[in-house]
């Protein structure tokens, strides 16, 4: 993708940096000492919105304001038309050739830009709910393959439904928080009782997470068209799992405590609109789907995606899958529309989960679980370190971007460490 125009931030104007002019994501940080509040990411920079809003740097907001709140929740309910009022002001602030309100007054430039490595990044927005489907093929298959054999890995309904479950929002943190291994009950294969303690299969998921600006209504159904509209942005997701928890309890509800000590996603939401020239289809149907869910055009997005892991002490991370969102079965107004079709109400701030992306070959898996199919097959990491699944002090960041020819919609990163599991008594 040939754009073209430049911001005068120096460190936006570089094709490596994740948020250029065209990316614009939204975040919450606080300054040193100070409350948190809502910004937008460009270059090494973080551009402190409640101060342009103040300064009435953009535009007209009837519904504001927005941006002094410590979340974007009240700025994605305003819907797309707001989006769009405040995008326009913003890239114009930011262009080389735009509105010079900020780009030639010195003293708003040092109070509102400032570096992102001097900042505190917050949870973007309050989540209302979360739901975490199931729409990646590949890892349907490999998961099915491995709980139920490969002759019933594909479940009846799978070619039909965007698969998902009601996970939980209580548990949702922003990257970088540190997460203890989760404690519960799993069945050692051969074992006659169950036993108790920390989970010995920790494993990640690496998902894309669609974030619900405009709610809807209560016993309102969505098409896939009013769905997309509903849409603010994207995340990076993971769906942290705990697989000898839930082999052993997933039947007959589906995970419970295997997911839901945590799920961790990066601090910016990039925009829809930021998204939109890397659209790309979903994969021709294997069997067609009911109309509810037909889509007006392409509904998928070409990103590239990563998994790196770290041991407590290495020098430096190995990337351990390398995959694209486009492999996806549904998209995520497939799964909105979805979850709406039998009356649930949408909320501001509901964030769905993609499901596990994984590749079409064992390179682009996107868990360990996969990778190393169920430890038959350790990962060597960079200095000798074989793993299996996730132990005690290992870091895990997923990072994603969206690549056109001179610049690149980035997502920045999605980390979290591990830590031992509680003392219980
Ligand atoms: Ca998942």
């Amino acid at each position: 993708m040939v754009d073209g125009r430049k911001s005068w931030v120096e460190s936006a104007a570089t094709h490596a940096t994740p948020f250029p002019l065209q990316n614009l994501p939204y975040g919450v940080f606080s300054p040193p000492g100070a409350a948190p509040r809502c910004g937008v990411a460009i270059g090494d920079c973080v551009l402190d919105l409640a101060g342009l809003e103040a300064a009435g740097l953009l535009g007209r907001l009837p519904a504001g304001p927005f941006f002094s709140a410590s979340s974007l929740n009240g700025f994605m309910a305003a819907g797309p038309a707001t989006w769009a009022q405040v995008r326009e002001h913003l890239t114009s602030l930011l262009e080389t050739a735009g509105d010079p309100a900020l780009r030639e007054d010195s003293d708003l430039r040092a109070s509102a830009l400032l570096l992102r490595a001097e900042v505190t990044l917050h949870l973007p927005f309050a989540v209302k709910g979360y739901s975490d489907f199931y729409a990646g093929r590949q890892h349907a298959f490999n998961i099915g393959s491995l709980f139920r054999g490969p002759e019933n890995a594909l479940p009846p309904n799978w070619l039909h439904i965007p698969v998902g479950y009601n996970g939980r929002a209580s548990t949702v943190v922003v990257s970088g928080t540190e997460i203890h291994r989760p404690l519960g009950q799993t069945k050692p294969k051969d074992a006659e009782a169950p036993v108790f303690g920390p989970s010995q299969r920790l494993d990640i998921e690496l998902e894309m997470g669609a974030v619900v600006g405009l709610p809807s209504r209560m016993g309102r159904p969505l098409t896939v068209q009013q769905a997309d509209h509903m849409i603010f942005g994207y995340v990076l997701l993971n769906d942290w799992s705990a697989r000898d928890i839930q082999v052993w309890e997933y039947q007959p509800l589906g995970p419970f405590q295997a997911k839901v000590f945590a799920t961790t996603i990066s601090p910016w939401i990039v925009p829809k609109t930021a998204l939109e020239p890397f659209r790309v289809a979903t994969p021709p149907r294997e069997k067609p789907l009911l109309p509810y869910l037909s889509e007006p055009g392409p509904g998928l997005y070409d990103i590239e995606l990563e998994v790196w892991m770290q041991p407590d002490g290495a020098a430096e991370a190995t990337r351990i899958s390398r995959t694209n969102a486009r492999h996806l079965y549904y998209s995520a107004a497939q799964q909105l529309a979805h979850h709406a079709i039998g009356g649930c109400k949408m909320e501001s701030g509901d964030l769905l989960g993609s499901g596990t992306v994984s590749g079409p070959d064992s390179s682009g898996f996107g868990s360990l679980l996969e990778l190393t199919w169920a430890g038959r097959h350790p990962l060597t990491l960079a200095g000798g370190a074989q793993r299996t699944f996730i132990e005690d002090g290992d870091s895990l960041t997923l990072t994603g971007w969206a690549e056109g020819a001179d610049y690149r919609i980035g997502f920045g990163t999605c980390e979290g460490r591990i830590l031992p599991a509680p003392e219980f008594p």
